[in-house]
């Protein structure tokens, strides 16, 4: 009895828990779309936003409002679920081509030593 009443806690906290992760995550929406999340916020949301639908539904239903009236205001035609696809996959690049950056100049620092070594390595033979 006190076994069963101690798993059904555990579960239902975790349900809780999950309910307040989709509370922090509805309130970035706004900043989402604005762009102003930091890096590893915008991270942790991309990541929530993949895996949780009614999120994901609040994301398209925020963005529709905010990028849809913007782009209405330019008289744009506006393709909500492409925008928002395109704009959710540039955020994911962002993130990785930063991450990618700092290996990225590793790449070319090799590069040039390996170009040098072969401009040397003419110069000794001629
Ligand atoms: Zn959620």
């Amino acid at each position: 009895m006190q076994f069963m009443k101690f798993t059904r806690k555990s579960r239902q906290s975790k349900a809780e828990q999950r309910k307040k992760e989709c509370k922090k995550v509805e309130k970035m929406i706004p900043q989402f779309i604005r762009d102003e999340l930091d890096d590893s916020t915008k991270k942790h949301f991309l990541e929530h936003i993949e895996e949780c639908s009614s999120c994901k539904e609040e994301l398209s239903i925020q963005y529709l409002v905010m990028a849809g009236m913007a782009s209405l205001e330019k008289g744009e035609a506006f393709d909500l679920n492409r925008a928002l696809s395109e704009r959710i996959e540039l955020e994911w690049k962002h993130l990785h081509t930063k991450r990618s950056l700092q290996n990225g100049l590793y790449a070319v620092e090799a590069g040039a030593m390996l170009a040098a070594a072969l401009i040397l390595s003419l110069f000794v033979v001629v």
